[in-house]
C-alpha cells in the first residue's frame, strides 16, 4: 500500500465536503484515512435448469454475450474494488456512525 497520497504536494482534501486537510495537524485540519474494500458475493451462482449440453452450450454463449458487453474494467469492479477516502474530523464521526446512509 502506497502512501502517496499522502505525501503528495497537492492539497488533501476532505472526501465529503472539500475542506483542506493539514497532514501532521492535532487540531482544526484533523482528519481520518478511511481504507474501503468491497466484494461481490463470492457464492457460485447456482445454475439450475441444465438439463442437456444443449443447454449448458446457451448457457456459455449467454455468459460470452455478457462479458462481451463489459470492459474489462467494469468487470473488475463488479468483483472488487477498493479506495482510500480521507475525511475530516466533523466528517468522519457523523460517517463512521452510519457509513451505509
Ligand atoms: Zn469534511
Amino acid at each position: 500500500m502506497s502512501t502517496r497520497e499522502l505525501t503528495d504536494d497537492s492539497p488533501l482534501l476532505c472526501h465529503r465536503c472539500g475542506k483542506i486537510l493539514a497532514p501532521g495537524s492535532t487540531s482544526d485540519g484533523a482528519f481520518f484515512v478511511v481504507r474501503i474494500e468491497a466484494f461481490a458475493d463470492p457464492t457460485p451462482p447456482a445454475i439450475t435448469g441444465i438439463e442437456s449440453l444443449a443447454d449448458i452450450e446457451r448457457e456459455i454463449d449467454q455468459l460470452m454475450d455478457d462479458l462481451d458487453e463489459k470492459s474489462e474494467r467494469e468487470l473488475m469492479d463488479d468483483v472488487y474494488r477498493r479506495l482510500t477516502i480521507t475525511l475530516c474530523r466533523p466528517c468522519y464521526h457523523p460517517w463512521i456512525d452510519n457509513p451505509a446512509e
